[in-house]
């Protein structure tokens, strides 16, 4: 199971994926959903969007990117098939950004070192980019954007691992909501089709 650790104050090197057996990928060592924010809605239709909710019963969009049993299904030949186009939670691990303009490191990985030298680290690469720069802001605006949508409206469609996965079935012209709605086409694909 994924163990993401707090990088600050420390600084981590990565080798390379050469010898591991994709466990990133493999829904039986965790990998199972992340959370997502608008931007990730435009760049990938390869897997199911839903919602979670949390304590507070808002709706966090997630992308499902394995049965939580096998493999991720755009895994061949233990290569991902679609590399250019893989979700931005696969571009960014193993590191995550976070609400708290935090960057998080899973020290499950095998390719992660921790270092003594700040010189070697790849975490502070990726804290340049847009996307971990600017996550806090980019988080606020999806919860924003789904805030007028309540629970009640929502419809429980799998549970994985103890974890209700909602979608939202009624008509709506947000094109958020339209581009959860078309992805649910890949619950039909037999990978996932024997969890419903
Ligand atoms: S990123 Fe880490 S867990 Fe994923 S394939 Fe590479 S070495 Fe394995
Ligand atoms: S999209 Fe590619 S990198 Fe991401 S989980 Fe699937 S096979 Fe792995």
């Amino acid at each position: 199971m994924k163990q993401f650790i707090l990088t600050k104050n420390k600084s981590y090197s990565f080798s390379s994926c050469e010898t591991c057996n994709a466990n990133c990928c493999n829904g039986s060592m965790g990998t199972l959903y992340s959370q997502i924010i608008l931007e990730d809605f435009e760049n990938f239709e390869n897997f199911p969007i839903l919602f979670t909710f949390g304590n507070l019963d808002f709706a966090k969009p997630v992308i499902l990117l394995t049965n939580g049993e096998k493999f991720c299904r755009h895994l061949k030949d233990m290569k991902c098939s679609i590399y250019e186009n893989r979700p931005q939670i696969c571009k960014n691990y193993p590191l995550s950004p976070n609400i708290d303009e935090q960057t998080y490191i899973d020290v499950t990985c095998p390719s992660v070192h921790e270092n003594s030298n700040d010189e070697n680290s790849f975490v502070k690469e990726k804290e340049m980019e847009d996307y971990f720069k600017n996550y806090k802001d980019l988080y606020i605006n999806t919860y924003f954007e789904f805030e007028k949508f309540k629970k009640e409206d929502y419809t429980k469609i799998l549970t994985i691992r103890n974890i209700d996965f909602f979608a939202y079935l009624k008509e709506d012209d947000n094109k958020y909501i339209k581009m959860h709605q078309n992805s649910l086409t890949h619950l039909e694909d037999e990978y996932f089709n024997n969890l419903k």
